[in-house]
């Protein structure tokens, strides 16, 4: 106990770690004000099926931050978490997602897209969820079986028989779900096999080096094979070659999402893309 109070009051008087301190207050603030002025949006990435047809999107959260820029979400996602800003960030995206399923809905080219939303474990946990995706739903007339849902495997970390009554809740309605990043987290096989899942995503970290490293061409495999017979879709994440693109398609994956076939970009991007 004393060693801990020890340890954090020299934190405290450490200059580079009261620098960050700082910061990271500021940037907080800085993503509160984002939210209710309007500086967060969202792009959407293709997911393509063996013959490069667009199938779905992932819609990816974007904070153009007025004095730095754009700022990575692999930097503001976190920080919404810890701050439990990522309730009032997930309802607008989710809100912002169930717009866009609408107006694909009314274009011939578009409307048998789904779209892929992330839902963090805070976010998920929090108990209004079900009955707030329920509700965005019906208020914007989205076909709630175009919705599919990204959970990491964070959540399993957390209370497992609620996890899967509330995905329960949600599949009756007909959203889909989508375990994402797959393989670099805390899945046990035996919690894959209870979650009503109806995807896996191949997280890119593994795709990357897939014709080089022997050992990432061996999880991709044990991966694709697992999901076939827990009769799981697969998506791999982060194709940017063709020859990783042979590769995943040789051991039967069916579905991509990579700079190969689309970077994350505007509505009005996906509308080239589907009318080319
Ligand atoms: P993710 O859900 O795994 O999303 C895929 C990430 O891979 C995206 O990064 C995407 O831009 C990137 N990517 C796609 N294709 C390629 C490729 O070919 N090569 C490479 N190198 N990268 C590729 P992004 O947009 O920076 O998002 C990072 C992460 O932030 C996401 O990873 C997701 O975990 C989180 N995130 C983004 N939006 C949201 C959101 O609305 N809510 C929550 N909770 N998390 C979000
Ligand atoms: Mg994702
Ligand atoms: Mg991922
Ligand atoms: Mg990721």
């Amino acid at each position: 106990q004393a060693k801990a109070a020890g340890r954090n009051t020299q934190r405290f008087f450490d200059p580079a770690m009261q620098a960050a301190l700082l910061a990271r207050a500021s940037l907080e603030a800085d993503l509160r004000q984002g939210l209710a002025g309007n500086e967060l949006f969202v792009h959407y990435q293709p997911v393509v099926d063996a013959r490069g047809r667009v199938q779905g999107a992932e819609a990816l959260a974007r904070w153009r931050h007025p004095v730095r820029g754009f700022i990575s979400p692999a930097e503001f996602i976190p920080l919404a978490e810890q701050t439990g800003l990522i309730l009032p960030l997930g309802r607008h995206i989710l809100q912002v997602a169930c717009a866009q399923l609408v107006r694909w809905a009314r274009d011939p080219q578009a409307a048998h897209l789904s779209l892929a939303v992330n839902v963090s474990a805070r976010q998920f946990r929090q108990p209004g969820f079900v009955a707030e995706v329920l509700q965005t739903l019906q208020a914007s007339g989205a076909n709630p079986r175009r919705l599919k849902i990204e959970l990491t495997e964070s959540m399993l970390l957390g209370d497992l028989e609620c996890t899967i009554e509330r995905m329960g809740q949600l599949k009756r309605h007909g959203v889909g779900f989508a375990l994402d990043d797959f393989g670099t987290g805390y899945s046990s096989l035996s919690y894959l096999k209870r979650l009503p899942l109806d995807q896996v995503k191949i997280d890119q970290s593994f795709v990357r080096d897939v014709l080089t490293d022997p050992n990432d061409a061996a999880i991709v495999r044990t991966i694709l094979a697992l999901a076939q017979s827990l009769d799981l879709a697969v998506v791999a994440e982060g194709v940017e070659t063709t020859g990783q693109l042979g590769f995943l398609r040789l051991h039967g994956c069916e579905q991509f999402q990579g700079y190969l076939f689309g970077r994350p970009g505007s509505a009005e991007d996906m509308d080239v893309l589907l009318h080319a």
